[in-house]
């Protein structure tokens, strides 16, 4: 086999490992793909830009992936007085200042005399 052949094969394989970082991040849809491809296009032929490419490519995917779900459902009723809307659990409409007569049943606030 010729040495010109064993050359391109080994500079085609060097080069997948060296863009191994953007690989990853374009597979995993990356929401920083093009920063991590930068620090590896010009910062990867220094081991640490590399790994620092590497490790930023595996590190954080899409935000969109893992969107925080709307677990605390935080309920809105509307002010008598104001007609706007306000949190369930208030006691005191934040747009008119009014004070809401129905407080919740887990807080002591009614005071005898
Ligand atoms: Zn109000």
């Amino acid at each position: 086999m010729d040495d010109t052949v064993i050359f391109v094969i080994c500079a085609i394989i060097a080069g997948i490992i060296y863009f191994v970082p953007t690989i990853i991040a374009t597979r995993r849809d990356h929401s920083n793909m093009v920063a991590i491809f930068l620090l590896n296009l010009l910062l990867g032929w220094s081991f640490l830009g590399w790994l620092a490419a590497l490790i930023w490519s595996v590190s954080r995917t899409n935000p969109k992936d893992k969107a925080p779900a709307p677990t605390k459902a935080e309920a809105v009723v509307r002010c008598p007085y104001c007609a706007e809307n306000i949190q369930a659990l208030a006691i005191k409409c934040k747009h008119c200042g009014s004070n809401l007569s129905r407080t919740p049943q887990n807080q002591p606030g009614e005071a005898n005399g």
